[in-house]
C-alpha cells in the first residue's frame, strides 16, 4: 500500500526564482511537486503552503507552527516532508526534534542549493530522496535529506554555503545513504514506546556569544540584562578567559548567581567539549553553575534550551533535561 505523505512547503532557494532584488522564494508547494510527478509512483502526496520565506528570516514562533500543523495532520499521514532554505535549516530541524518527541512517522526536511526551476539543481534529487525515505516504512523522527544522505535532526550542520553537499551529521554517523532506488540504513530507530507528544512553548531569550581575543567581557552585562540564558563558543575541548583585564569568568559567575543559564560550547565543529582538562575549563566548572555542550551542535545547544526553558528556568531542573539525550543529540 502506498504510503500518505504531507509536503509543508515554508520557501528557501528551492522555492525561489530571481526577481530584479535577487533570489526570492516564490514557488508554491503544489508547483514544486510538479518538477518531481515520479513521486506520485511512490507514494500519495497531498501539499500545503505554510511560508514562503528566505530561511534566513526563520523565527522560534514558526517551528510551533510546523509543530501545531503536523499535530493537526499527524493520524492522517504516514509521514511529512518539510521544504525549507538551507540556511538556518539545521535550527529547524534540531528544534524539531524537540517540540516533536517520540514520533513514530518520518518529519523530514529538505531543502536544495538552487532553485527548482534551474537547468542544474539540486532541488529535484533532494525532493525525490525524501519522499523515498519518507514511504520507505520504520523511519521514525527527525531528520534532513540532502544530497543523498538522511541525517539525524539534532546532528546536522550547513558546512558549505554553495556545494551540493551541504550538510554533514555532526560527531555521530549518517543515519543513511539514499541513492536512487537504494536506501542503505545505519540507523534503525526502534518503534517508539511512548506516545508521540508536540511542544508548543518556546522560548526564544537565548544568546550566542562567539569568543574572539581581545573581546572586553562588559559584553556579558549587556547579554545578562537582556537574555535569560548565553551559550558561549568558546575555543577547543572549551574554557573561560580569565587573565588580566579580561576576565569572563568573573562576568559568567556573576549571571550565574543572577539565576541565567550558560552553557559552554566549542567553536571546533568537531567531537565537542571537555571542559575537565584545562585549568581555564575546570575554574568555571567548579567555581560557577555552569553547563557544557559535550558533543552537541550549537543549533540543538540552542534550540533544546529554548525548549526546556519555555518550562523552568530552575538551573538543577535545567541541568537534569539538558543532559538528558533526546533524539540522540548528546552522548555523555
Ligand atoms: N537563503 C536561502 C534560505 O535559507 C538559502 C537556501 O535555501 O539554500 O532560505
Amino acid at each position: 500500500m502506498k504510503k500518505n505523505i504531507l509536503l509543508i512547503a515554508t520557501g528557501g532557494t528551492i522555492a525561489s526564482s530571481l526577481t530584479v532584488d535577487g533570489l526570492s522564494p516564490g514557488i508554491s508547494s503544489d508547483e514544486l511537486l510538479s518538477f518531481v510527478p515520479e513521486v506520485r509512483e511512490i507514494c500519495n502526496v497531498d501539499t500545503m503552503q505554510l511560508l514562503n520565506i528566505d530561511s534566513t528570516n526563520i523565527q522560534p514562533e514558526y517551528w510551533v507552527l510546523m509543530v501545531e500543523e503536523i499535530e493537526k495532520q499527524y493520524e492522517k499521514y504516514d509521514g511529512f516532508i518539510i521544504t525549507h532554505g538551507t540556511d538556518t535549516l539545521s535550527y529547524t530541524a534540531s528544534a524539531l526534534s524537540y517540540l516533536i518527541q517520540n514520533p513514530n512517522k518520518p518529519i523530514i526536511i529538505t531543502g536544495s542549493q538552487k532553485p527548482i526551476d534551474a537547468e542544474f539543481t539540486d532541488a529535484k534529487k533532494n525532493l525525490t530522496d525524501s519522499f523515498r525515505f519518507a514511504s520507505e516504512g520504520n523511519i521514525r523522527g527527525v531528520f534532513i535529506v540532502f544530497d543523498g544522505k538522511a541525517i539525524l535532526g539534532t546532528r546536522a550542520r550547513k558546512v558549505k554555503t554553495k556545494s551540493y553537499s551541504a550538510f554533514e551529521s555532526i560527531n555521530f554517523p549518517v543515519a543513511a545513504l539514499i541513492d536512487n532506488n537504494r536506501i542503505a540504513k545505519y540507523i534503525i530507530t526502534e518503534e517508539r514506546r511512548k506516545k508521540v507528544k508536540f511542544y508548543k512553548k518556546i522560548f526564544p531569550s537565548i544568546f550566542l556569544l562567539k569568543l574572539a581575543p581581545g573581546m572586553d567581557p562588559d559584553v556579558l552585562d549587556y547579554i545578562g540584562e537582556k537574555y535569560e540564558a548565553v551559550v558561549i563558543e568558546s575555543y577547543g575541548v572549551g574554557g573561560v578567559p580569565f587573565l588580566e583585564k579580561r576576565n569572563f569568568l568573573e562576568k559568567l559567575g556573576r549571571l550565574t548567581e543572577n539565576g541565567k543559564i550558560v552553557v559552554i560550547a566549542t567553536q571546533v565543529m568537531l567531537e565537542g567539549s571537555d571542559m575537565t582538562i584545562y585549568e581555564v575549563g575546570i575554574k568555571a566548572l567548579k567555581k560557577y553553575k555552569i553547563l557544557q555542550a559535550y558533543d552537541m551542535t550549537i543549533e540543538s545547544v540552542i534550540t533544546k534550551l529554548m525548549w526546556i526553558m519555555a518550562d523552568t528556568k530552575d538551573f538543577e531542573k535545567v541541568k537534569k533535561k539538558f543532559y538528558t539525550s533526546i533524539n540522540d543529540d548528546i552522548f555523555i
